[in-house]
């Protein structure tokens, strides 16, 4: 066995962990000294050849070696980390070579998507858009709709009443659709009108794949001098044809609102099957789509505006329907379930 000299292996290890600068060049250091090509390992390896009492020596002074060895390594590194610390300020130690983690970005929800398209498009026509509260009073959202307090359609609403009353005694209620935005814009504003109000609204419904308590509306309103149904149709199809990017039929056919005087409901030709029948459209050809009609002259009264002057229609669809055509969905719950594995499709 070469004579292993470990008195100037240790002064010489001493000196380069001194030298050292960084964790790198004490890794370069301990595999120098203590590596499978260092002078101590091969020692190591011819270890077996020697005698009793030289195993034992030499095995002593190995030993005191790697531990004193170790040791100066240890110190070298809580030096280096404070002096790192001291640079960056922080009090924890960290490798600035490790990569950084990626952030996530988002993205819009498919409902607002659907939202900014169908505002997109009504904007092109010349619509503006209005937003209107979510808390209204019964007034605004039924009597001054036409809907008196005896009416039976008021029986339908299914109203979510609120406990605070405004000034004036009256009530508050979550609204059950995005009608009372009417009432309030044609209050502050002269005609001749042409608005949508996005929005949500708020039945007490029992949940199901295609129901919620809370949903979403758009409203349609236009109000002028000569204005008549074919102008309703006209605005509706191309809506359809522009939102769906599809040639599509729109038809009206008699229904009853409160507020609209004749009302229709709106459906338009099937999506899926083109209008010849299939199990979307229950082999009927037609979807039906929301409800329409010239507006109720006691609404324009309400408003002050009088009836024989100024004529107009309103419309109403469910715009979370009209997400979940666009994108195949088939469960309305699915939009404010918070489901990640969901949101993350669009
Ligand atoms: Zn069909």
């Amino acid at each position: 066995m070469a004579k292993l000299n470990l008195k100037s292996i240790t002064r010489e290890a001493k000196k380069e962990i001194e030298r050292s600068k960084n964790l790198k060049d004490l890794d370069f250091i301990f595999k120098k000294y203590l590596g499978k090509k260092s002078e101590v390992s091969q020692a190591l390896r011819l270890f077996k050849d020697l005698s009793g009492k030289e195993k034992q020596k030499i095995g002593k002074e190995i030993n005191t070696f790697k531990n004193s060895f170790k040791k100066e390594i240890k110190n070298k590194i809580e030096r280096i980390k404070k002096e790192d610390n001291k640079v960056s300020g922080k009090k924890d130690w960290f490798d600035i070579t490790i990569p950084g983690k990626k952030i996530e970005s988002g993205h819009l929800h498919p409902l607002t998507m659907t939202k900014r398209r169908i505002e997109e498009i009504f904007q092109k026509m010349g619509f503006e858009i209005a937003q209107g509260s979510e808390i209204e009073t019964a007034w605004y959202n039924f009597d001054a709709l036409n809907i008196p307090t005896d009416h039976p359609a008021r029986d339908a609403w299914n109203t979510l009443w609120l406990k605070e009353k405004d000034k004036n005694g009256e009530q508050f209620l979550l609204r059950t659709h995005t009608s009372p935005m009417q009432i309030h814009y044609m209050e502050k504003h002269n005609p001749p009108l042409r608005l949508i109000v996005p929005g949500k609204t708020f039945r007490r419904e029992a949940t199901d794949a295609s129901h919620n308590f809370q949903f979403y509306q758009v409203e349609g309103l236009m109000v002028d001098k000569n204005v008549s149904i074919p102008h309703l149709k006209a605005v509706i199809s191309n809506f359809f044809r522009l939102f769906f990017n599809k040639k599509v039929e729109v038809r009206l056919r008699p229904d009853f609102f409160p507020f609209t005087e004749p009302s229709f409901e709106i459906s338009m030709s099937c999506l899926a099957c083109g209008g010849k029948g299939c199990k979307v459209c229950k082999k009927t050809g037609w979807l039906e789509m929301g409800g329409s009609g010239m507006i109720h002259p006691n609404v324009l009264k309400a408003c002050k505006l009088d009836p024989k002057k100024w004529q107009g229609w309103a419309f109403g669809f469910g715009w979370d329907r009209l997400a979940m055509m666009r994108y195949k969905i088939k469960e309305i719950r699915m939009f404010n379930a918070g489901n990640l594995r969901f949101l993350k499709q669009f």
